[in-house]
């Protein structure tokens, strides 16, 4: 029987009980989704009935879910017993084959998927995991660990809509179109553990401290503390401006506009002083401002960030909610800012969708005016995998989403309706005033339309000029000075990075590397992946590197010391930049990963024996006149959380104190902790046994070390 057929048996059951006597002997097709409650969203549409915890079954398919990775890749000692032990030399590990696992907490769900496969029933399987690099790879791995040799179908959404579910089904896509995807996501992942794993293992047992550094994160780091070393040589300069009034009018000297030399100001106001000056030029120019694009990941977690100081983990799992469980929003881990061509048909009702409450307005504005799309909107070149985060037209109770989601909300459906609008357009008016040979300045705004900052907001305008009206001032005209003032002010360090100004420079790593040729490079090659960046920034704070201080994120002294033993090549973004390309062109089928693993595999045993021969030193910052409680040795200021902590810089100790919560969470773990540490393990560590932690696997490594 026709797949398209069964399809349209599911999604029509009228039709379906004549069907049924025809086909006694009928194949299933079994559906695996990325998590519970999109598998059970496909079971609804597909009018499949939930079977217990792990799957749903109806008269054609047969639904089942993951619960996002399964399987991982095996950890050291499953290809050599010697690889359990932690000793620099066992370093570096590079198996000749990587080797896949099942994951043990999960181990449940996957035999039931394996059960499923194995059914003499099963005569397809479609992939509906998330539409990208990592979904592909949770459902490859659990097929490939099951042994299934049958014939795979991928489906294909950015939106979990019923409507947008059943298009997709209507329109699945050959497995092998996404086998390119699947070989990118595994490259992914191999790097990651020949990196992080060895290089991790390296810093830590040379230098007997937990020092973990990955492929993305520590050069991450690296741009952090880099600006950290600017601010800390930056020295202060004192400067004064000056100002004048004409009347109302205000004017501004710009030659220069920061006076550095204090016996400069008192020469120039008293020349100023002198009374009379002479209108130079008056120039009016008309300007227009188009509206922003859209929004994909990156620039959505920056105004979050700028607006309402949300991390990027949180826009991220506000996003994900918006998109999985209300299914208002489409597919958050996007990086294009633009819709494809094929979509101009559903904006009518995504934008009446929007009939309520405080966008009412706004979109009747639209209907009365028309729906016009520029290439700002639409460009089917500048779309890969996903189109920009916009509402997906499903229509919803606002008040049942959540303050934070409110928000979030607010900021995506307002730039989709901004978009609709007209450019803004305004005149800019210069004028120039001469007075004993020095000139000033004024600028004025007027605006003409306020087109599409009518319904989103503008953040960042070009024009710092004050809203002056100049359109009375003639040229030739003479002005009398009224005053004339100044201000002394201060030249100001670069900034600390917030989590807005870091995406971006990880979206961007170019402007850190100077050789002109990799540049060309990595041109468009940034650290991680718009999907990855959020979890690198938590895992920088989790493992004490960085602390947020309200929207800054401010490196450690833990950070310090590290970068100080982490080898430069490392540390550089340019190299992770030029991975994180060579892993965009596997996904575009133009480079083979073999070739790509092999050159991960030679900078891992070269990276490790830097760290082996490296003779640099480890240098913990302590605190200073602290003494640990129970080895009297140094200790540290770690943030974790809310408070601050101490924690005794020799890990076997294992000392820690809360100072701000005197006696309540000493040396006890937190729940959270705990599972994080879970989490570390299964990354880091041979021993799957979670009942220890892993400050006990590292004294355990760390004392056999000892021994030998
Ligand atoms: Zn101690």
């Amino acid at each position: 029987m026709e797949l398209s057929q069964k399809l349209s048996n599911s999604l029509w059951p009228a039709c379906v009980e004549s069907t049924r006597q025809i086909e006694g002997s009928m194949k299933k097709t079994l559906v695996i989704a990325e998590k519970p409650s999109v598998g059970k969203d496909i079971a609804r549409v597909l009018n499949a009935e939930i079977k217990g915890k792990g799957h749903a079954e109806g008269q054609s398919f047969v639904i089942t879910w993951a619960l996002g990775h399964l399987i991982e890749l095996a950890e050291p000692s499953f290809y050599n017993k010697e690889w359990q032990r932690w000793a620099l030399e066992n370093l570096p590990m590079i198996p000749e084959r990587m080797k896949l696992r099942v994951i043990k907490n999960t181990r449940g769900q996957f035999n039931l998927i394996r059960k499923l496969l194995q059914r003499d029933d099963i005569g397809e399987v479609i992939v509906a995991t998330d539409a990208g690099r990592e979904g592909e790879l949770v459902a490859r791995w659990i097929l490939i660990l099951s042994g299934w040799r049958g014939p795979v179908k991928r489906l294909w959404i950015s939106s979990v809509t019923d409507t947008a579910i059943k298009e997709g089904f209507r329109d699945l896509r050959p497995s092998r179109k996404y086998d390119s995807l699947f070989y990118a996501a595994r490259a992914r992942a191999e790097a990651d553990w020949l990196i992080g794993l060895n290089v991790t293992r390296a810093l830590t047992c040379k230098y007997n401290s937990p020092l973990n550094a990955g492929r993305v994160q520590t050069p991450t780091l690296s741009i952090l503390l880099r600006r950290e070393k600017e601010r800390a040589e930056f020295v202060p300069k004192d400067f004064w401006t000056i100002e004048a009034n004409t009347g109302a009018l205000f004017w501004q000297m710009r030659q220069p506009t920061r006076i550095f030399d204090e016996s400069e100001v008192g020469k120039i106001t008293d020349s100023l002083n002198e009374g009379k000056g002479k209108v130079l030029t008056v120039e009016q120019k008309e300007k227009t401002k188009p509206h922003p694009l859209l929004y994909d990941l990156t620039e959505l977690q920056r105004e979050a960030n700028k607006r309402f100081g949300f991390s990027a983990k949180h826009t991220l799992s506000l996003a994900q909610s918006l998109y999985e469980r209300h299914k208002v929003l489409t597919y958050p881990r996007t990086d294009s800012r633009y819709l494809t061509s094929d979509m101009q048909t559903t904006l009518l009702p995504r934008i009446e969708s929007l009939r309520f409450g405080k966008y009412d307005s706004i979109v009747g504005d639209i209907m009365t005016h028309g729906i016009k799309v520029g290439k700002r909107v639409v460009n089917d070149k500048k779309v890969t995998d996903h189109h920009a985060i916009i509402p997906t037209g499903e229509r919803f109770d606002f008040e049942k989403l959540t303050l934070d989601e409110k928000k979030l909300f607010d900021l995506v459906a307002r730039r989709f309706l901004a978009v609709f609008f007209p450019d803004k357009s305004y005149i800019s008016t210069q004028a120039v005033l001469e007075i004993s040979g020095r000139k000033l300045y004024a600028q004025g705004i007027e605006l003409k339309d306020a087109g599409w900052t009518k319904v989103d907001m503008e953040t960042e305008t070009d024009e710092d000029a004050r809203f002056q009206n100049l359109s009375q001032l003639k040229q030739g005209e003479e002005l009398t000075i009224e005053k004339v003032s100044y201000k002394k002010g201060q030249t100001e360090p670069p900034p600390r990075y917030t989590e807005a100004t870091l995406l971006g420079a990880m979206e961007n790593p170019m402007r850190f590397v100077k050789d002109p040729e990799l540049k060309k490079t990595i041109k468009n090659a940034g650290l991680g992946t718009p999907a990855t960046r959020a979890e690198i920034i938590e895992k920088l704070i989790r493992n004490y590197y960085v602390e947020r201080e309200g929207k800054n994120l401010v490196p450690t002294s833990k950070a310090e010391s590290l970068l100080e033993v982490v080898p430069e090549e490392l540390a550089s973004p340019a190299l992770t930049a030029k991975w994180e390309k060579r892993l965009a062109r596997i996904e575009r089928g133009r480079e083979r990963a073999g070739k790509f693993l092999d050159d991960i595999k030679e900078n891992t045993a070269r990276i490790v024996k830097d760290i082996k021969e490296s003779d640099r030193e480890y240098t913990p910052r302590a605190v200073p006149g602290m003494k640990c409680e129970v080895c009297g040795g140094p200790v540290m200021e770690v943030q974790d959380g809310r408070y601050r902590k101490y924690v005794c810089l020799d890990r076997q100790c294992g000392f820690e104190k809360y100072p701000d919560r005197p006696g309540q969470r000493d040396r006890k773990k937190g729940r959270k902790e705990k599972s994080m540490e879970k989490q570390m393990m299964n990354k880091f560590s041979d021993n799957a046994d979670a009942s220890t932690n892993l400050g006990e696997l590292l004294k355990k490594a760390l004392e056999e070390k000892k021994k030998k």
